[in-house]
Order: C-alpha cells, then sequence, then structure tokens
C-alpha cells in the first residue's frame, strides 16, 4: 500500500480545480460512469485494485519514466548532464525540427505504449484526466503563453473507424485545465497516409510530407497565433514536423507540440 500512497500524493499535489474534474467527468461516456460506480477502482494500466478511479497502482506508476530536466530546449529529449538553461541536444544543432519546441510527459517504455494503445484502440478513457494533468505539467513552458491548442487530426475515415480521436480528446482536456482555446478543426489532414508502424524514420517522413493542410477559411485562426499541436507520441517527429510546416506556412507565429509519451534513441518501441 506504501507504493500505492506515492502516486496518489503525487497526483493530488496536481489535483485540478472542481470544475475542470467536472467538465473531464462529463467527457466519459455514460456507460464509463454507470461502470464506476457499480466497479471497484482498478489500476487503469494492469487492472489490480487501487483506492480510487483514473489512476495507475504503485508498481505501474513506478515503471513510468517521466521526463524531467535537463532537457533540450528545442527536442524536449533528456540530456545527459545539465549545461544550462537553453541547452540544445546534438540532434536538435544538427538537424533543427520545423516546431519550435517539443515536450513530452514520459519516455515511451512499454508501460506508456500499452497505456496508450488500450486509450486509443481500446476504447479505455478512464485514464484522459490523469493523462492531460501530465501533458499539463509537461507543457508548462509552452502552455504558458499559448493562443490555441491544435490536436493532430485523423483522416475522415479513419476518425469515423476509431469513433474519436484520442488527441482531440486529449487536447480539449488539456485546454479545459489550461484556460486555453482548443480547436479540432483549423488543421486537416488531407491525405490518407499508411499506418506508420513499422516504417523507418525516412518512410515515416515521405508518408506524412503534405498530409495536413490548414484551409483558406481557417488561416484566420492561425495567423499570428502561438499554436501547441497535441499528440498521444512523438517517435520520430515526422508527423509533428508535417504539422507545424502546415500551421507556419499559414502563418502561425510559433508551433510546439506537446505528447504524453517521446520515443527517446533509440527508439525501442515505433508505433
Ligand atoms: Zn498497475
Amino acid at each position: 500500500m506504501a507504493s500505492m500512497a506515492i502516486g496518489g500524493t503525487e497526483l493530488d499535489l496536481e489535483a485540478p480545480p472542481a470544475s475542470a474534474r467536472g467538465a473531464a467527468a462529463i467527457m466519459r461516456p455514460i456507460v464509463g460512469r454507470f461502470a464506476d460506480l457499480l466497479l471497484p477502482p482498478v489500476c487503469i494500466s494492469c487492472r489490480a485494485p487501487i483506492g480510487s478511479h483514473g489512476l495507475l497502482c504503485g508498481a505501474c506508476f513506478a515503471r513510468i519514466d517521466f521526463i524531467a530536466p535537463p532537457i533540450c530546449a528545442r527536442l524536449g529529449v533528456p540530456l545527459p548532464y545539465d549545461a544550462g538553461e537553453g541547452s540544445l541536444s546534438a540532434r536538435a544543432i544538427a538537424s533543427p525540427p520545423v516546431y519550435d519546441r517539443a515536450r513530452a510527459a514520459a519516455r515511451y517504455s512499454e508501460t506508456m505504449r500499452e497505456l496508450i494503445q488500450s486509450f486509443k484502440y481500446r476504447d479505455r478513457q478512464e485514464g484522459l484526466p490523469l493523462f492531460a494533468r501530465w501533458l499539463k505539467r509537461a507543457g508548462a513552458e509552452l502552455l504558458a503563453d499559448a493562443d490555441l491548442i491544435v490536436p493532430v487530426p485523423l483522416y475522415a475515415s479513419r476518425l469515423w473507424w476509431r469513433r474519436f480521436n484520442q488527441s482531440a480528446m486529449l487536447a480539449l482536456s488539456v485546454g479545459k485545465l489550461s484556460g486555453i482555446a482548443v480547436d479540432c478543426f483549423v488543421l486537416k489532414r488531407v491525405r490518407r497516409t499508411a499506418s506508420q508502424v513499422g516504417l523507418t524514420a525516412d518512410q515515416r517522413r515521405r508518408n506524412v510530407a503534405g498530409a495536413f493542410k490548414v484551409e483558406k477559411a481557417h488561416r484566420g485562426q492561425v495567423r499570428g497565433k502561438k499554436i501547441v499541436v497535441v499528440d498521444d507520441v512523438i517517435t520520430t517527429g515526422a508527423t509533428a514536423e508535417s504539422c507545424a510546416r502546415a500551421l507556419k506556412r499559414a502563418g502561425a507565429a510559433r508551433v510546439d507540440v506537446l505528447a504524453l509519451a517521446r520515443a527517446v534513441e533509440p527508439a525501442a518501441f515505433l508505433l
């Protein structure tokens, strides 16, 4: 039980205001809320019994490798030592990304992969309020003066098949927690792209090149704005770059990227 208390304390420290908790709860499906009343709370990862709904057990919490400073100011990846504020990784210097800054809550470990996959493909949304708090903390710098949060869009038919866009759900939850406007329509996926699973970095880049667009009618919402793009995972960063390119072309003043997890080289678990 001691380890469970560690997870609980950590989460209590950053508990959102009651209004945000209420808003997040409304977003959960009615069936889910019924289940909460009927079923005892379980860990959102391993399903072990715990004290409250929507949290991780101590053992699973301990397996999440949260990204903490020192980090690369551009890519948000951990740095081996603290070289002062604004330090850059070798990769960010060698090939600077199109986006301004990226931040992620945790490394893309096996536990994070399982958490995100069950959220994405198995409709398990009970972790959403917790994920939103992780994103808000990891993206504090980006959100401080952001004008707009934009989720990475799915192609229309894929959205229908998967029934919801997990990035939009994350974006809406972070928007509510941080009081920043969210627009799920300014950025559009104009081309159906192959799944990124199993593709090399170069193939991923080609796969998503030109896949996103800001249509003329929406350019006014983007021009001169400081935008945070929200996604579930940053692997090679190809999707983030493609979104950032489209938003910058439409006149965005700044484009940052915020994700739950980031593959930190070597990329062991590419989606
Ligand atoms: Zn667990």
